[in-house]
């Protein structure tokens, strides 16, 4: 973020301006820079707010002493009277009102009319199996949901009566009102607190909603999981949220996904991971291995001498691709030699008569050590 600008500067006055000459000012730069003046347009919605800014600093007295001492460091602090923290809260439309309220006449009204409103998103979450992860999966879930009422339509009347028109503020929504201020008589714009900007007000709640015209209900909802999906993915299903307001759209659904663990495998994006044990005797001798895959066994033939670690790929057998099914990850096989931890009679004296083949006595690894020391240092040890 760049530095924060001098108010001063912002609002092109000098720093022993009167009030007057802020009140001026401001109102000069406000009307410039007013979002209905500039439709979709974001620098001077900026600048309107920087302005504004400016301009709720300056024109208090107090805060313009604190400011002409501290300068925005002022304003920064917690137990500054906080005016940055409580600047999002601000209502925009106040100062529009009584600064602007003939002057921009019907646009201002237009503006702040309640229109009809989009329905709230859902949420929700689902656990699926790593192989329906995988491949998709077509799934129903149960959720609460909110839904128009039937017995109203959503209008929220009682069957039979009709919202009647908000007296107060004669349907518009909105009541106007005027008020002294230092550039005269200004009219001012709020939104009508008896219809809560409605303009209408429902003299017999329907029964069903109270009201409200939306029901609560248990409702259960097909998901096509797509195949590829990974933990902590989301659906959104379109349209299937809470009911909009006043004739908007339904809001959307959005579940996340998440993924039971495989007892074998493990996902790292579309690639799949697993580890495999071989007897000793396979992996000196090599051979044939069963390994599984998320198709089913497929047999792979590892070569003699394999040593324990060696990771292999079986191209093609990850994770279809969540854009494109056709493309699949692969799967790598890590394979782990098990040594056996009880051993016959026969087996032990086997294996005693391969190491005397081999040329190692009984402690093999003890003998293999001091070979390797002699190895790597030599006469010098001798
Ligand atoms: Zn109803
Ligand atoms: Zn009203």
């Amino acid at each position: 973020m760049a530095a924060k600008k001098d108010y001063y500067e912002v609002l092109g006055v000098d720093r022993n301006a009167s009030e007057a000459e802020i009140k001026k000012a401001y109102r000069r730069l406000a009307k410039k820079y007013h979002p209905d003046m500039n439709p979709d347009n974001e620098e001077a919605e900026q600048k309107f707010k920087e302005v504004t800014e400016a301009y709720e600093v300056l024109n208090d007295a107090e805060k313009r002493a604190q400011y002409d001492q501290f300068g925005h460091a002022a304003f920064n602090g917690a137990g500054s009277g906080g005016f940055q923290g409580g600047f999002s809260d601000f209502d925009m439309n106040d100062i529009f009102g009584s600064m602007f309220g003939d002057m921009f006449g019907g646009g201002m009204g237009q503006r702040q009319r309640t229109g009809p409103m989009k329905g709230a998103d859902v949420r929700t979450s689902i656990e699926i199996d790593f192989q329906e992860a995988a491949f998709g999966v077509e799934k129903e879930i149960e959720i609460i949901i909110g839904e128009q009422c039937t017995t109203c339509g959503g209008t929220g009347a009682k069957p039979g009566t009709k919202p009647q028109t908000c007296k107060h503020c004669n349907g518009t929504g909105q009541v106007r009102y005027n008020q002294n201020t230092l550039f005269g008589n200004m009219t001012s714009i709020r939104t009508c607190d008896v219809c809560h900007g409605e303009g209408t007000i429902i003299t017999e709640p329907c029964n069903s909603c109270h009201g409200k015209g939306i029901v609560r209900n248990k409702k259960r909802i097909k998901i096509n999981i797509p195949a590829g999906i990974d933990h902590g993915q989301s659906i959104r299903l379109q349209g299937k949220g809470e009911p909009g307001q006043r004739g908007g759209p339904y809001g959307d659904l959005l579940i996340t996904v998440s993924i039971k663990p495989h007892t074998i495998f493990e996902r790292q994006g579309y690639d799949v991971y697993c580890k495999i044990p071989i007897t000793f005797v396979q992996a000196a001798l090599g051979g044939k291995l069963q390994v599984p895959t998320l198709d089913g066994k497929v047999e792979y033939s590892i070569k003699e001498g394999t040593q324990t670690g060696t990771v292999f790929r079986l191209r093609g057998k990850g994770i279809p691709y969540l854009r494109n099914p056709k493309l699949r990850g692969d799967q790598y096989v890590t394979v782990i030699i098990d040594v056996p931890t009880k051993l016959n009679e026969e087996q032990r004296k086997k294996l005693q008569e391969f190491a005397q083949i081999s040329g190692d006595d009984v402690h093999p690894q003890r003998k293999g050590f001091f070979d390797k020391v002699k190895d790597a240092f030599g006469d010098a040890l001798s």
